[in-house]
């Protein structure tokens, strides 16, 4: 009897010791909860954004992906070139093997979300439309995430063959339209009918489809992410599409602090929402290039779609990325 007494006086203590304040957190610790919280299912973006990021070198920031405007020689078709697939009822990949490009479809029309760089926009958007028997004369809005060319430099195409409207969060349409007229891929131009996104976020309506906008720079300073619906096989489900992931913007503690304020922006948005799918822009932070393969494969009464993470996890993805960029913003003091 004595024994089990003790046992619960020993309980009790532990269970006292979780009502303690907690230590502050270092750059250390908050590192070794963003593993926790990504596990493995979010290994990619870990490592991209906790494990020495891209800014951490003296390196130009947003030198790299930044750059819209470099010439470059088009990598090797097979390194990059995916077949296009339909992954949700309403929602078809067209990317490449590294970046995303979503086509979504609604009842007025099609909503494309982000465009590749420029080599891949033919092949991947315009002729993987055609293959899934969809029509790019009905694309009615290119939403762009962010102004880097891996995701916007196929924009200008699709804006001036197809009239699509183009969707941009307002600081990066004013960098998007500083590029000189030979940037690669050329530059969209902003009509009338474009639209700038502030930081009060925006609703896009196309027919029978609103998609959710919520300003989220940090990544770059007008990133935008969204929360849109979908249906797998008539079942709805709600997307959040993380716009932006990388630290490689320059790197000064506030940059971090906005970026940090984001995710819980773009989590509470998430969790609002009842959102249970996580769509990146990179296939290495959604697996995306494995996920849209392994949707076509049939799958048990029940068992849920390969995008289908839950919401619980979406919440662990966000609480990830904001930890890493704490402990950045805490390792510079
Ligand atoms: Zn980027």
């Amino acid at each position: 009897m004595k024994l089990r007494l003790g046992a619960l006086a020993l309980l009790a203590c532990a269970g006292g010791a979780f009502a303690q304040p907690a230590t502050p957190p270092t750059p250390d610790s908050l590192v070794a909860a963003a593993k926790r919280l990504a596990g493995t299912d979010f290994a990619g973006s870990f490592a991209r954004i906790c494990v020495a990021p891209d800014n951490l070198t003296a390196r130009t920031p947003g030198a790299g992906r930044g750059a819209a405007t470099a010439p470059r020689p088009t990598p090797d078709r097979a390194t990059w070139y995916a077949k296009p697939y339909k992954v949700f009822d309403n929602l078809y990949w067209v990317g490449t093997r590294i970046h995303n490009s979503w086509a979504l479809k609604t009842s007025k029309g099609i909503i494309i979300i982000d465009t590749l760089y420029d080599y891949a926009v033919e092949p991947e958007i315009v002729n993987g439309l055609k293959a899934l028997k969809l029509d790019p004369k009905q694309i009615k809005y290119v939403i762009i995430s962010h102004a880097h060319g891996d995701h916007d430099q196929g924009t200008a195409l699709l804006q001036s063959r197809f009239g699509a409207r183009v969707v941009m969060g307002a600081p990066d349409w004013d960098s998007t339209l500083a590029r000189p007229a030979t940037a690669t891929g050329g530059v969209p131009t902003r009509g009338a009918s474009d639209i700038s996104v502030g930081p009060e976020g925006a609703q896009l309506v196309l027919g029978d489809t609103t998609v959710n906008i919520v300003f989220t720079p940090g990544h770059t300073v007008g990133t935008l992410s969204l929360i849109f619906p979908v249906k797998d096989h008539g079942r709805p489900l709600t997307v959040a599409y993380s716009g932006g992931t990388a630290f490689n913007f320059p790197r000064v503690a506030q940059n971090f602090q906005i970026y940090e304020d984001s995710q819980k922006k773009i989590a509470a948005a998430a969790a609002a929402a009842g959102a249970t799918v996580l769509l990146s822009n990179h296939t290495e932070f959604d697996g995306a290039w494995d996920r849209v393969r392994a949707a076509q494969v049939p799958r048990a009464k029940g068992e849920p779609h390969p995008f289908e993470v839950g919401a619980a996890a979406i919440g662990r993805y966000f609480e990830m990325t904001a930890d890493c960029a704490q402990a950045q913003r805490l390792s510079m003091q």
